[in-house]
């Protein structure tokens, strides 16, 4: 959906922890890509100690001054993971750098593929390859995540609190927008909506009504909308249902996290936090994080560092790069032997026996 740029430049932003180590591997696989496609990708690598801990310790933030300035220059940001739980609480880790990013670069949807791969044992009983492969579209701005609300007579018997849910009509549009166009890019042409209209009896009506107008431009696309308590259910049970899935905040939170979940990928799962209209720079990392306790071993698995490379050229429409990169991941997971898999995946591997693997792929197959 995005414009096709000659040429992307792109921002590279390590972080802390497995980041580190799984970057190297992500920026092997995109530069063998690029070269075989012939596509002017710039991989600029000056940002290595932008949103970590050591620099947050050393400095009292997680980013320099003129971060905004200085990043907006760029087509995307390619992210590793940021935290270091036992020196930097979480909140002060991630409100000071992916949260400001989202924020200030109005990175509305949050976008993640959930699709079973060779290789890797599905949780799920009797599930084969094809059975799931579905997007889950997130809104990422408003909605349930709002901070307004408060509590009152605090620490007496008559206490309460009250917290309110945000739905414009311009936020709810454009993120229904963009996961129509999605199903509509797709085979299937079906979308799920998320919804809760029967509870909660305000917001989530008025998402089923945008829902439905929406629907008038896209006459192609089969829409239906299910409950999020029997949504995710049929996500265990008949994944096999789903081709796009679009939520509000805390439905789309939920669901990005379940569905991932569902194709046994912790390591291996990508996400993109996307400003689709490219005014701002998108960003694409691995859903995984810091994994501190497997930090500094040199086996973390690549393929979710990877993945998000992949997804990255294919949202700016480099096509042949991005399927080749795919088949690539998917040759590596389905064959790649006991002493190239990493131990996260059954074998005796490293991050790079299997990063310089899939790079290997992509300039061959
Ligand atoms: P978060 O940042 O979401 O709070 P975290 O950084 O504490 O999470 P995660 O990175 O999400 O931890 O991972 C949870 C566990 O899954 C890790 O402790 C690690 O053992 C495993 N894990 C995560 N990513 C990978 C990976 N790429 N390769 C192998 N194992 C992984
Ligand atoms: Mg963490």
């Amino acid at each position: 959906t995005a414009e096709k740029p000659r040429s992307l430049r792109v921002a590279v932003i390590p972080g802390d922890g497995i980041g580190q180590e799984v970057m190297p591997e992500g920026l092997a696989c995109l530069r063998a890509a690029a070269e075989r496609y012939n596509i002017d990708l710039e991989l600029d690598e000056q940002f290595k100690d932008w949103a970590t801990c050591e620099r947050y310790l050393e400095t009292g933030s997680m980013l320099p001054e003129g971060w905004k300035e200085k990043l907006s220059t760029y087509d995307a940001i390619y992210f590793g993971a940021v935290g270091m739980p036992e020196k930097v609480p979480d909140h002060i880790s991630l409100w000071g750098s992916l949260i400001q990013f989202r924020r200030e670069f109005d990175q509305y949807i949050s976008l993640r593929p959930c699709k079973l791969m060779p290789g890797i044992p599905c949780p799920l009983s009797n599930k084969k390859i094809g059975d799931i492969d579905f997007w889950v579209v997130r809104e990422n701005t408003e909605g349930e995540y709002s901070s307004i609300g408060g509590k009152m007579f605090p620490n007496t018997s008559r206490e309460f609190v009250v917290q309110d849910t945000i739905m414009t009509r311009t936020g709810v549009d454009r993120v229904l927008k963009y996961a129509f166009e999605l199903s509509n890019s797709r085979p299937k042409k079906h979308l799920t909506s998320a919804t809760k209209s029967n509870g909660i009896s305000i917001s989530m009506p008025y998402w089923d009504e945008r829902v439905l107008e929406m629907s008038k431009s896209y006459q192609d696309v089969k829409v239906d909308k299910y409950h999020i308590d029997i949504l995710t259910a049929w996500f265990v049970l008949r994944p096999e249902l789903f081709d796009v899935v679009v939520g509000s905040n805390l439905f789309g939170d939920i669901l990005s996290d379940l569905g991932p979940a569902c194709t046994g990928s912790i390591g291996i799962a990508p996400s993109g936090n996307i400003n689709p209209e490219g005014d701002w720079p998108s960003l694409f990392e691995p859903v995984h994080g810091s994994a501190p306790d497997i930090a500094g071993k040199g086996i973390a698995n690549p393929v979710g560092m990877i993945w998000a490379g992949q997804m990255m050229l294919e949202h700016f429409g480099f096509k042949d790069a991005a399927d080749t990169m795919m088949r690539s991941i998917e040759i590596a997971l389905e064959s790649g032997g006991e002493n190239i898999r990493t131990p996260d995946i059954g074998g005796k591997g490293t991050c790079q026996s299997l990063g310089s693997h899939i790079a290997s792929l992509i300039s061959k197959i």
